[in-house]
């Protein structure tokens, strides 16, 4: 057996100061003190906060965006992940106009597959809705693919709002859990097309092609068609407090809304498409980053408890050779930032230690919330008796982020400089001692994670 000792268990509902004894890859024990027998190994965790593996779920590796690949893969995405603390993503396997699910499924599992030193599952995202795709769903399900995105912007992914609503209803049907990229495509592609006109062609372009209200447009329009179509769906990276409006009224008229933002929404703000030269193009990504005003509305919300989770939409390009592609013209700038790794660090450093939000919170929005609505609940989640040992025990450590010593494959953090007061001690996947002091020491361990249907909707 092993044995966790002296550590201060996390759960979304409380701490408690506890030993945990761990077999076969499970939680077996939880006691106040727990006595090694000979034969057992012991982890110490004095003084350390104990949390559940962090789920991230929403990541983009190995993703060929129809230009150029992302710079992580699942080999570097899964190894960033683990040594930041987090020991299941959630990738997303999408359809290709005119191909089907299982298809893209299998080419998704074989990115991953065998690549993965965290835990890994699949979103599936619906591009092309059909007869056929409908009556794919319930095989996804019984694959372990139990939600589904849907893109309300960018011509090659969109569905329009009569699709929306059928695919709810069919979601209905078979108990699918819908998330969904809130803009206003066809405005984003008018915005843009303006701009280029005006001869605005830098990376202080960006922000003003797609605005807080294309977001909130497309918020508003889901959370009705989700109404008429008795449905709950999900708002991944809400950005802005426009969108966030569209949120409580829904949830004023009753509805189920379950919203995901992220640490760049937080942290960072749309002043950075401003900088010097290229330089803005580092934190080009979709919606964009928003203005100081957001950011304390989303704060707000996070303190109030209106958000349901934290995730980061990794999808990472190197500056060199990649993001620079946008010279010119802003439009040719892959789209996306790199996070997956230090999503606990920021979330410690600036809202647990600043006294913001509890560690308690920290876990529900990194780990509790997202395993329930994803189905990885109580397996994943939580500190308790018959949940996986999937563990990270969280200490006290005084560092800044930089590109310089992390182990995403890019040569940029959007971070760089930022204070961290904290760092996983150690990374534990069923049992095993995965990554210690941000370092994968037994990598590949991940497994790919069958899905139950969500318990939150
Ligand atoms: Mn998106
Ligand atoms: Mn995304």
């Amino acid at each position: 057996m092993r044995i966790i000792q002296n550590g201060s268990l996390v759960n979304a509902y409380g701490i408690q100061k506890a030993d945990i004894g761990i077999s076969n890859g499970i939680i077996e024990f939880i006691a106040p003190r727990i006595q090694p027998a000979p034969g057992d190994t012991v982890l110490d965790a004095e003084s350390c906060l104990v949390f559940p593996g962090f789920i991230d779920a929403h990541t983009h590796f190995a993703m060929d965006n129809g230009t150029v690949m992302t710079a992580d893969d699942f080999e570097t995405g899964t190894t960033a992940a683990l040594s930041g603390g987090t020991t299941t993503i959630i990738d997303f396997a999408t359809q290709s106009k005119g191909g089907n699910l299982s298809d893209a499924l299998a080419a998704w599992q074989q990115k991953a597959e065998g690549h993965s030193s965290c835990h890994y599952g699949f979103h599936m995202a619906i591009t092309d809705w059909t007869e056929g795709i409908k009556t794919e769903l319930p095989h996804m399900i019984e694959k372990g693919v139990t939600s589904f995105k849907l893109y309300m912007a960018y011509r090659a992914l969109m569905v329009n709002d009569a699709e929306i609503y059928e695919i709810l209803k069919e979601m209905k049907a078979v108990g699918g859990f819908v998330g969904v990229h809130c803009e206003n495509g066809t405005l984003v592609e008018a915005f843009t097309a303006a701009l280029l006109r005006e001869g605005k062609r830098s990376p202080a372009a960006h922000p003003l092609s797609r605005p807080p209200e294309l977001e909130a447009e497309a918020i508003s329009r889901l959370l009705y068609i989700a109404k008429a179509a008795d449905w709950p769906v999900a708002i991944v990276h809400l950005s802005s407090a426009l969108g966030l409006q569209e949120v409580r009224k829904a949830r004023k008229r009753g509805q189920r809304v379950f919203v995901e933002t992220c640490p760049q929404y937080l942290f960072l703000d749309d002043d950075l498409y401003s900088l010097p030269g290229l330089e803005g193009a580092k934190y080009v990504c979709s919606p964009p980053l928003r203005k100081a005003e957001d950011q304390s509305a989303l704060l707000q919300a996070l303190t109030n408890g209106e958000i349901n989770s934290i995730a980061t939409d990794h999808c990472s390009y190197r500056f060199d050779g990649q993001k620079t592609l946008g010279a010119g013209d802003f439009t040719k700038i892959p789209n996306g930032l790199p996070g997956v790794e230090s999503r606990p660090q920021l979330i410690f450093s600036r809202l647990v230690d600043t006294g913001l939000i509890t560690p308690e919170d920290m876990c529900g929005m990194l780990s509790t919330c997202p395993a329930h609505a994803y189905g990885l609940y109580p397996r994943k989640g939580a500190l308790q008796v018959g949940s996986d040992a999937d563990i990270v025990v969280w200490e006290r450590h005084g560092e800044c982020i930089t590109a310089k010593t992390h182990h995403q494959n890019t040569d940029y953090t959007p971070y760089e400089g930022f204070l961290s007061t904290g760092r996983p001690r150690a990374v534990l996947l069923y049992g095993e001692i995965a990554a210690q002091e941000c370092r994968v020491i037994a990598p590949r361990l991940g497994r790919y994670l069958h899905r139950d249907v969500s318990s939150w909707q």
